[in-house]
C-alpha cells in the first residue's frame, strides 16, 4: 500500500538518494533492497541541475516511503534524519498558512533562532519586509498548483532577502517542495545562506581580476619556478624585461635567463629563498633584493634586480621571482657617479676624484719607496679677462679647449683634474726626476701658449693666454695629499708673481713668500689711506737728453719694510681686484701732477705716460673714470698717454680696442702706447688695427741689446714700427752704447737709468731744470 508520510510526525522518513543512483527506478529498487520496504512511492522528485549541489552531498531525488521500518534500516540509524541534522542548509516545514511546523538544527545557525522560538511562528519572521509579497506569491503559487508546479525546474530556486534574529539582512536561496501529509499539503522549504558563498565567490573573482590586471600591466617580470628551476609561470612582462615571448620560456630552465657563471654565483642563495619566508630573510642574512646580470634576448647582458615572494606549495615548492631591468637605473647611477667625480664642463676629474686618486697614489708609494710622482698646479693667465670681456660662453669654450690641449700633451696614464675656474691639476704618477717634470711643464706651457680661436665670439678672433704652473715632487715636497697640494699651489703663486707664463718648482723658501704675500694683500688695502703710496716720474728724453715726457710709476714706501717694488704687488692687486682702486688713485694723482707740471715753466710741454692694467679695462666705467679725472683736475688731455702691455691687449684684443676707441672718441688727442712690446704674441693684422701711436720695446731686449739675438729682434720691431708709422720708445737704456744704437736707428725717445730713475715731482723739477 502506498501512503504519503507526514514528515512532521515521522521525523526522518524522507530518504536521500545519492548521486550514484542514475535513475529513479533503480533508486527505488536499491532503496527497497537496502531497507526491505515493500512499497516505495516517488512523491516529489526534486530535480536539480545535474552536478549542481544544493545540499551537502549531491541530491538528485527525494523519495518518500510509508514504511516506518526504514527508520531503523541503516545500521539502526535514522539516516535521513541524520542528513537533515547535519546539513548546513536550513530546512523548514510549513503548513498552508505559512506557519512553521518544524525546523532542522541548521536553522539555528543560519537564522540565530532556536527551534522552539520558530515553531508556531510565521515564516515571515525570517523574511525581510519587502520580500514578503514575493514569498507569499510563491507560496500561494505552490498552494495553487501543488506538486505539479514543483515539478518545474529552474524556477524552483528562489533568491530572497531574509532576516536573522540579530536583525542582519542576508541573501538566501530557497526552494519549496510540497509534502502530502494525510489530506493536507505541507511545504518543505530548504534555505541556504548565500552571503558567505557570494562573498567568497566575489572575493575570489576580485582577487583573480586583480591578479590578472596586475600581472598584465605590471612592468616587472613575475616568474614562478619549481625546485628544479623550471619556469612554471611567467607574466607578459617577460617580453618587455627579457625580450622573450611567454611561450619561449614556459616550462624551460630558469637558468636560461642568466649567463652561466652569474647564475652559479647565486644558485645557492636562490635555493634558500625557497625555504625562508619573507619575515625571516633578514635574520637569515638573505637580501631583500639581489642584483644579478641577466640575458636579454635582444639586448644581451643586462643588469636585473630580483626580489622573491614567499615560496608556496603548489604541487611541490614554488618560488615567485619579481624581476626588473635596471639598465636605466644603473646608467643613471653611473652618470651620477660620474657627475660627482667629474667636472661638468670639461669632463675632467674634479677635486673629489683627485682626493681619492691621491689617496690611492700615496698607498702605492708606501709599498714602493722608489716611486716618485709630480703634482702640477696650473692657473691660466689672462683667463679672467677673456671671461669678463667676451662672456662665459667664450670662457667655457676656452676652458674646454684648454682641457683638450692638456690631455693631448700628456700620456694616457697621467691624470688631469679641473678644480673649478681656471685651475687645473695634473698628477703624473711615475716620474724619473725633476727634469722630466720640467719637460712636461714646458710642453704644457707651449700648448697653452698657442692661439685660441673661439667660435662663441663672432668672427672667432684669436685670443692668447698663458699659464702659471707650480710643481711639487712627491714625496719630496709632501708626504700626503694636503701638503703636496699646498706646496704645488705655493709654487704656482710664485710662478704668477715672477711674471706668469712659466713654471716654478716648490722650494722651502716659497713658504716664506706665501706669508709675505698675505701681508702684502693686507698692507695694500691700507697703503693709500696711510699715505704710503706716491707717484714717481721717470723722464723720457730725446737724443739730446731733453725731457720730452715722463712715465708715471707707482712707489710704495712701507713703514716697516721700506720700499716695495711694483713688480711685487701689481700682480697681487690685479688678482685681488684691488688694482681698480689703486688704478683710479694712480690716474687721479698722475693727472693732478701733470696739471701741476704743465702749469710750470720747466714742465709746460711735458707728456705723462700712465700705465693701465688689463684688469682696469675689464670695467666699462674706465672711460667714465678717465673723463671724470680729466674734468676734475682740468689737465690737458692731449698731454696724456696710456701704456698697455702687449700681453694684456692680446688677452682680449677686441674689447681693449673697443675701450681705446671709446676713449679716443671723447679725447682724440690722448695717445696709446703698447708697453713691453716683443714679449706678447700679437699679430701684425691686430697691431695695424689698433688706435695706438707708440711701441715701447721691452726692456729685456734693450738691457741685453748686445747679447743673443736681441739686436735682430730690436731691428725687426723698429722696421715693423716704421712700416706702421708708429713712434718707438726704447726703455731700459743703461749705457751710452745702447743710447747710440737707438739714436743711430733713428729712435728718438729714450728712457732708462742712463738718464734717470723715476723721480718724485720735486726731484723731477730739479732734474729737468738742472739738465737744461
Ligand atoms: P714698466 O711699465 O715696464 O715700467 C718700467 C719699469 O722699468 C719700471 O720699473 C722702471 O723703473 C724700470 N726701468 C726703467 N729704466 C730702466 C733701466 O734702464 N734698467 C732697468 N733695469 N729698469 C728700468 P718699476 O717702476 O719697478 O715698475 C715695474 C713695473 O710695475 C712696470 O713696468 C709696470 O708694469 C708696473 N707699474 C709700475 N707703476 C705702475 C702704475 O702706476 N700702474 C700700473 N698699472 N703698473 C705699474
Ligand atoms: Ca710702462
Ligand atoms: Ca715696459
Amino acid at each position: 500500500m502506498t501512503k504519503n508520510l507526514n514528515w512532521h510526525k515521522v521525523n526522518g522518513r524522507i530518504l536521500s538518494m545519492n548521486d550514484k543512483i542514475d535513475s529513479i527506478s533503480s533508486s527505488i529498487s536499491e532503496y527497497k533492497s537496502m531497507t526491505d520496504a515493500t512499497e516505495v512511492e516517488l512523491v516529489s522528485p526534486v530535480h536539480i541541475e545535474p552536478g549542481e549541489s544544493l545540499f551537502d552531498g549531491t541530491f538528485q531525488n527525494i523519495i518518500y516511503s510509508n514504511d516506518t521500518r526504514i527508520l531503523k534500516s541503516r545500521d539502526g540509524e535514522n539516516y535521513f534524519n541524520l542528513i537533515l541534522e547535519n546539513t548546513s542548509d536550513a530546512v523548514i516545514e510549513l503548513d498552508s498558512t505559512n506557519t512553521i511546523l518544524n525546523v532542522n538544527p541548521a536553522c539555528t545557525s543560519v537564522f540565530g533562532y532556536k527551534a522552539e522560538e520558530l515553531i508556531e511562528q510565521s515564516i515571515y519572521v525570517l523574511i525581510s519586509d519587502n520580500y514578503r509579497d514575493d514569498f507569499k506569491i510563491r507560496s500561494s503559487k505552490n498552494n495553487l498548483s501543488g506538486s505539479d508546479l514543483l515539478m518545474s525546474t529552474t524556477d524552483e530556486i528562489h533568491v530572497f532577502r531574509g532576516k536573522t534574529k540579530l536583525g542582519d539582512i542576508r541573501t538566501f536561496e530557497s526552494f519549496f517542495t510540497t509534502v502530502h501529509i494525510s489530506s493536507s499539503e505541507h511545504y518543505l522549504v530548504v534555505i541556504r545562506d548565500l552571503t558567505y558563498k557570494n562573498s567568497l565567490r566575489i572575493a575570489l573573482e576580485e582577487s583573480r581580476n586583480n591578479y590578472e590586471a596586475l600581472s598584465e600591466t605590471i612592468s616587472e617580470l613575475i616568474i614562478r619556478i619549481d625546485e628544479n628551476f623550471k619556469i612554471i609561470f611567467a607574466n607578459y612582462a617577460v617580453k618587455q624585461v627579457l625580450g622573450y615571448d611567454r611561450s619561449e620560456i614556459m616550462n624551460k630552465d630558469f637558468r636560461m635567463l642568466f649567463p652561466v657563471s652569474e647564475f652559479s654565483r647565486y644558485e645557492n642563495e636562490f635555493r634558500k629563498y625557497f625555504y625562508v619566508d619573507f619575515k625571516d630573510r633578514n635574520d637569515m642574512g638573505l637580501k631583500k633584493v639581489i642584483e644579478i646580470l641577466g640575458k636579454n634576448k635582444n639586448r644581451g647582458i643586462s643588469p636585473l634586480e630580483m626580489s622573491f615572494g614567499n615560496s608556496k606549495d603548489i604541487g611541490g615548492r614554488t618560488l615567485t621571482c619579481i624581476i626588473r631591468d635596471i639598465t636605466k637605473r644603473k646608467n643613471i647611477e653611473r652618470k651620477l657617479k660620474h657627475l660627482a667625480f667629474h667636472d661638468k664642463l670639461t669632463s675632467l676629474g674634479n677635486r673629489e676624484l683627485f682626493d681619492s686618486e691621491m689617496k690611492g697614489f700615496f698607498n702605492l708609494l708606501e709599498d714602493n719607496s722608489q716611486l716618485s710622482g709630480a703634482l702640477f698646479f696650473l692657473d691660466l693667465d689672462g683667463f679672467k679677462n677673456i671671461n669678463d670681456t667676451f662672456g662665459h660662453n667664450a670662457g667655457d669654450e676656452l676652458l674646454l679647449i684648454t682641457s683638450k690641449r692638456l690631455r693631448q700633451s700628456l700620456r694616457d696614464s697621467d691624470r688631469v683634474y679641473r678644480f673649478g675656474g681656471d685651475e687645473f691639476v695634473i698628477l703624473v704618477k711615475n716620474i724619473r726626476g725633476k727634469n722630466e717634470a720640467a719637460t712636461i711643464a714646458g710642453n704644457v706651457l707651449n700648448e697653452i701658449r698657442k692661439s685660441y680661436f673661439l667660435k662663441s665670439i663672432p668672427g672667432s678672433p684669436r685670443v692668447n693666454i698663458g699659464v702659471s704652473i707650480g710643481i711639487a715632487i712627491i714625496p719630496d715636497h709632501g708626504k700626503n695629499t694636503e701638503i703636496s697640494t699646498r706646496n704645488a699651489d705655493l709654487a704656482m703663486y710664485k710662478a704668477k708673481e715672477t711674471g706668469k707664463n712659466r713654471f716654478v718648482f716648490f722650494s722651502r723658501d716659497l713658504k716664506v713668500s706665501a706669508s709675505e704675500r698675505w701681508d702684502m694683500e693686507q698692507g695694500l688695502k691700507l697703503a693709500i689711506t696711510n699715505n704710503e703710496m706716491q707717484m714717481f716720474y721717470q723722464p723720457i728724453v730725446n737724443e739730446n737728453g731733453v725731457t720730452k715726457a715722463v712715465e708715471a710709476l707707482i712707489r710704495w714706501f712701507h713703514p716697516i719694510r721700506g720700499y716695495i717694488s711694483p713688480d711685487k704687488y701689481i700682480s697681487i692687486a690685479e688678482e685681488t681686484g684691488f688694482i681698480i682702486t689703486l688704478g683710479n688713485w694712480i690716474l687721479a694723482r698722475s693727472c693732478r701732477d701733470l696739471k701741476i707740471m704743465n702749469s710750470t715753466d720747466w714742465g709746460k710741454d711735458l707728456y705723462t705716460s700712465i700705465n693701465l692694467s688689463a684688469r682696469q679695462f675689464e670695467h666699462k666705467d674706465i672711460v667714465e673714470n678717465i673723463d671724470n679725472v680729466i674734468k676734475r683736475t682740468g689737465v690737458n688731455p692731449c698731454h696724456i698717454r696710456f701704456e698697455l702691455t702687449e700681453t694684456s691687449i692680446m688677452s682680449a684684443p677686441e674689447r681693449v680696442r673697443g675701450i681705446m676707441v671709446a676713449i679716443k672718441k671723447i679725447y682724440p688727442c690722448i695717445k696709446f702706447v703698447i708697453d713691453d712690446f716683443g714679449t706678447g704674441y700679437s699679430s701684425l693684422s691686430y697691431l695695424s688695427d689698433l688706435p695706438v701711436e707708440s711701441l715701447k720695446i721691452d726692456l729685456s731686449f734693450v738691457t741685453k741689446l748686445f747679447k743673443e739675438n736681441n739686436q735682430k729682434i730690436v731691428n725687426a720691431i723698429l722696421n715693423l714700427a716704421s712700416s706702421l708709422d708708429l713712434e718707438v720708445v726704447s726703455e731700459g737704456i743703461e749705457n751710452i752704447k745702447q743710447k747710440e744704437y737707438f739714436i743711430q736707428k733713428d729712435c728718438h725717445s729714450l728712457q732708462g737709468f742712463l738718464f734717470s730713475k723715476g723721480l718724485s715731482l720735486d726731484n723731477l723739477k730739479e732734474y729737468i731744470t738742472h739738465s737744461k
